[in-house]
């Protein structure tokens, strides 16, 4: 029996590869999707319980498909997610084959393609599209103390707060993930540390407009690079609890104690930055920086939306500002476990090396890469800032799909 053939190999089922098959399918590409688990199996297995869409069901979808049994303004849940994914494949009939990896792809010698070793044997393809996900690996950073004693997990391996043991829990980053963590192990009672790094934090919601709305109308969510310092900016929203405003005063009154930025541990204690004070006023500009954006909107359209004098309430200082903790001793505090929402890295070592640049980072523009025939969907900023999200990877696919069409167009003219 002779190798399987394919002409466009698309490696990962989450919602890039989905709509990767969706725009390749009506292009008339012939090709196969393979995931090395289930379709959409990140948000299945490696997010929390609880987690719900960090955007309304009307925004953070493909345009093909809504959610059923949710209102447009509601944030759904995370099971479902992955469940609309499944359906939008099946609406289409994609060609997904689940439980195979890929391990290796390499160029083929002598002829056009690729020789691509998966975890089912060997297939040929002509092009290969890494759908394989922007949030990887797992990341920890170095400075987590090793033999502390203590329970320590990433936020991917975070579920719920049963599965922490009893006493207080130290969370480290307060991006959404952390910042939403966080809440739920103080509404659960738990003793929560978070410490807090440098963060944007839009409002949920502004003159009756979800902040989903406010960065389509104001242009936001189609910049196409990063402001240069912000690679480390986290952005702190929730649609959880029916989507509230992350306030970090508010989190602190509640019970929280934040603390800024974890620099080290030693001698059974962990030291905090003195960065606490101004992170905080930072995110509180950068919200009033939006909120002056959207009144400006609104003047220079004529808009009647209400005004909210509200948004611009900024709580007293919780005494974990008046008087930044910087060294915590973890046993006296009751500190038994460390979840570290400090992000991800990637690895696309199974490529060939032309796709990547001497950090292994993908080399392409706009998702074409720059070694023939490798293509990238789902990558941060890959044409614009949102281009990791739901509604961002369905348009990058439609670019990539548009050019593999268009080389496939060329070669058929050469046949003739
Ligand atoms: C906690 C969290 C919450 C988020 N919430 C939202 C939100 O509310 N709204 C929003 O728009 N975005 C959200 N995002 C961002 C983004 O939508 C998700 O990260 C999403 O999962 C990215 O989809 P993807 O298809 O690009 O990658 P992934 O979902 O990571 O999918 C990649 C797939 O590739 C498979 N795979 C990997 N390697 C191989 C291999 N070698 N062979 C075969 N298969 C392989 C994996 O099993 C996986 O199924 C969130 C991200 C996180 C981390």
């Amino acid at each position: 029996m002779g190798r399987e053939m394919i002409d466009t190999l698309v490696v990962g089922a989450g919602q890039a590869g989905v709509a990767m098959s969706e725009h390749l399918g009506r292009a008339g590409v012939p090709h196969l999707v393979l995931e090395r688990a289930r379709i959409a199996e990140r948000w299945r297995s490696e997010r929390w319980d609880s987690l719900v869409a960090n955007g309304p069901a009307w925004h953070d979808r493909f345009p093909g498909l809504e959610f059923e049994g949710f209102g447009p303004d509601e944030f759904v849940p995370k099971d479902k997610v992955a469940e609309y994914f499944e359906a939008y494949a099946k609406k289409f009939d994609a060609p997904i084959r689940c439980g195979v990896e890929v391990k290796k792809v390499t160029r083929r010698e002598g002829g056009p393609g690729f020789i691509v070793e998966t975890s089912d044997g060997v297939i040929e393809a002509n092009r290969v599209v890494s759908a394989t996900g922007p949030f990887q690996k797992p990341v920890i950073p170095p400075v987590a103390p090793r033999d502390a004693g203590l329970y320590q997990i990433h936020s991917a391996g975070y579920h719920n707060p049963e599965q922490l043991p009893d006493g207080a829990v130290l969370v480290v980053g307060a991006g959404s993930s952390g910042v939403q963590i966080a809440d739920e192990l103080n509404r659960a009672g738990r003793k929560v540390y978070l410490s807090v790094g440098a963060h944007d934090r839009p409002p949920r919601a502004y003159r009756g407009r979800d902040f989903v709305w406010w960065l389509g109308v104001l242009g936001l969510w189609d910049l196409e690079a990063m402001a240069p310092g912000t690679e480390h900016v986290t952005i702190a929203v929730s649609g959880a609890y029916g989507g509230k405003t992350i306030d970090f005063r508010e989190l602190a009154h509640q019970g929280i104690t934040l603390v800024g930025l974890t620099e080290a541990f030693g001698n059974g204690k962990a030291h905090f930055a003195n960065t606490l004070n101004d992170n905080i006023r930072r995110g509180d500009e950068n919200l009033m920086g939006l909120l002056d954006a959207a009144d400006a909107w609104v003047m220079r359209n004529g808009a009647d939306l209400p005004e909210e004098p509200a948004a611009r309430r900024v709580l007293a200082d919780p005494d974990c500002m008046k008087n930044p903790v910087l060294e915590l001793d973890l046993a006296a505090a009751g500190v038994t476990a460390i979840i570290w929402a400090t992000g991800y890295a990637t690895d696309f070592s199974w490529l060939p090396s032309g796709a990547l640049d001497a950090k292994g980072k993908p080399r392409h523009q706009r998702g074409v890469s720059a070694e023939p025939g490798v293509y990238f969907v789902g990558l941060p900023w890959l044409s614009r800032r949102g281009s990791t999200f739901i509604w961002g990877v369905w348009h990058d696919a439609r670019h990539v799909a548009d050019h593999i069409a268009t080389q496939r167009k060329y070669l058929e003219y050469r046949k003739g």
